[in-house]
């Protein structure tokens, strides 16, 4: 079955009282932000939206998004495949007050002057928001693995910028 598009934008209240359900792609060349931070996006953006009023009155909407990037291995500068999963729950606000109020499970989004919010946008943000700090490759499929294993793994969290990453973007020019 063929999917729809995603609209840009719609009215979440409408489509809160409608209790509208949205199952669509995004065309990748859509999402340019996205696509800058990696260095291929492998298909149109699978997502899913539900709208919704909460016990409390709160329009909402729920969402799911999820696609396959391409980024480089910071290990061995080759590239990777990484499956980007995002979900989240927002709720649309028209000014600071409303966003301070907001229960902690939701992500406050502005209303545009025209009453409605950028899906676009909020897939795009919350893709971006998915990507690693630090691409690297399972162990096993890294083409360093065996210097890596002789050295042992570092702990991520206390992993530092690698100062020949730099190096590595210049040589990639
Ligand atoms: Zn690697």
């Amino acid at each position: 079955m063929q999917k729809v598009k995603l609209p840009i934008s719609v009215d979440p209240v409408r489509a809160a009282q409608k209790r509208l359900e949205l199952e669509a792609l995004i065309p990748k060349e859509l999402l340019s932000r996205l696509a800058e931070s990696t260095i291929s996006i492998q298909s149109d953006i699978n997502t899913v939206f539900s709208f919704d009023i909460d016990r409390q009155k709160l329009r909402i909407f729920h969402g799911k998004a999820n696609v396959a990037v391409e980024l480089i291995c910071q290990r061995c500068n080759e590239p990777m495949l990484y499956q980007c999963e995002a979900e989240f729950t927002y709720c649309p606000v028209h000014n600071q007050e409303q966003e301070n109020k907001l229960p902690d499970a939701y992500e406050p989004i502005y209303y545009d002057e025209n009453g409605e919010v950028n899906l676009h946008q909020v897939v795009e943000d919350e893709l971006i928001l998915t990507l690693p700090q630090i691409a690297k490759h399972a162990i096993e499929d890294c083409q360093q693995s065996e210097y890596e294993i002789s050295f042992g793994e570092i702990d991520e969290e206390e992993q530092r910028p690698n100062p020949f990453d730099a190096l590595a973007k210049l040589k990639h020019k």
